[in-house]
């Protein structure tokens, strides 16, 4: 029997809800309610939202030192003469990056791999930035590196191959305190657990 209640998706309506539903976090039901509250809402309103969703991909780009999103290059972060440069924070994502700017405890810089190692959906270690880190490293004044993969077995993957091919650039390499609860992902860490795993962060 056909399912009378799902829009053909070749109309706008269908259409629209099939966008709505490749995104994370939404079902096929909260697909169709944003839809239809887009149907009411003016076509000022509506041309808001698709011109902020058009503005993100053509502004937003890639620092080219670190690898985070940005409106300029290099991002305001490596361009902030205040920021320690002796310090790199490794993360796999750019939202990694607001988590702990949020937290106001780490003053460094940052690498964005854009990713972890992961064997099993077949990620090696060429497919993340982990050669333009390496090459950032050289000849840098990089004094420590901070791990701050997620707590689960890609980020600790991820981090101990890193350990593995910095140590020997003379570079101290530290893994982000235990606080954090395994199989976590950094993006969801409160405030102060995450200062508490920067402050207790080891050697490793
Ligand atoms: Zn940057």
């Amino acid at each position: 029997m056909k399912n009378e209640k799902q829009p053909p998706a070749g109309d706008a309506i269908g259409r629209l809800v099939q966008e709505f539903n490749k995104l994370p976090g939404i079902g096929p039901k909260s697909a169709q309610r944003i839809t239809f509250y887009l149907l009411r809402t003016s076509e000022e309103e509506a041309q808001k939202l698709a011109d902020a969703i058009v503005s993100l991909k053509q502004k937003i780009t890639l620092c080219s030192r670190c690898f985070n999103v940005t409106e300029q290059n290099p991002c305001p972060i490596c361009s902030n003469p205040r920021r320690d440069s002796h310090q790199i924070c490794i993360v796999e994502q750019p939202q990694d990056v607001v988590v702990i700017e949020h937290t106001g405890i780490y003053k460094g810089l940052y690498h964005v791999l854009h990713g972890a190692i992961s064997p099993t959906e077949g990620i090696s270690a060429d497919d993340i930035r982990i050669r333009e880190l390496t090459e950032r490293l050289k000849n840098s004044q990089v004094s420590e590196v901070i791990m701050a993969t997620n707590a689960n077995l890609e980020g600790e993957q991820t981090a101990m191959y890193l350990g593995r091919i910095i140590a020997p650039l003379g570079i101290k390499v530290t893994r982000l305190a235990r606080g954090l609860p395994y199989g976590s992902e950094l993006e969801y860490a409160d405030d102060v657990t995450l200062t508490r795993a920067f402050e207790g962060r080891s050697e490793v």
